[in-house]
């Protein structure tokens, strides 16, 4: 996991917009950063989807990862209604990133 939680720090945290000019997360103690806190079941279900539909995935995300998040209730996340989700607002770099790792490609 350590492979792909380098290159989210390169490639996703580096663009997000909680981060510092260096790429440096300037999120508090007290908050949590959700790509990270999922990361290793996102990986699961790009690993175990036989597709590389990315509307696939963020379905099953919702599905499995939203449906059990503090966050959201009965379907709806107030967070992710603010864009304010990190795993919702990079999805698609958080999935290019991974296929790249399980390529070689970074
Ligand atoms: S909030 Fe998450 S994605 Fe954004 S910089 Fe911090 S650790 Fe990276
Ligand atoms: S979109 Fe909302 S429910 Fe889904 S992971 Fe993010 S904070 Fe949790």
């Amino acid at each position: 996991m350590q492979k792909y939680a380098k290159a989210i720090k390169e490639n996703v945290c580096a663009i997000c917009v909680d981060s510092d000019e260096n790429g440096n997360c300037t999120l508090t103690s007290g908050e949590t950063c959700a790509v990270q806190h999922y990361l290793p079941r996102i990986v699961d279900i790009i690993h175990n989807s036989e597709t590389d539909d990315i509307q696939i995935y963020k379905e099953k995300v919702h599905q499995t990862i939203c449906a059990n998040c503090k966050t959201e209730e009965s379907g709806y996340c107030h967070l992710r209604e603010d864009v304010n989700c990190s795993v919702d607002r990079y999805f698609r770099y958080i999935v290019e990133t991974i296929q790249n790792v399980d390529e070689g490609i970074i």
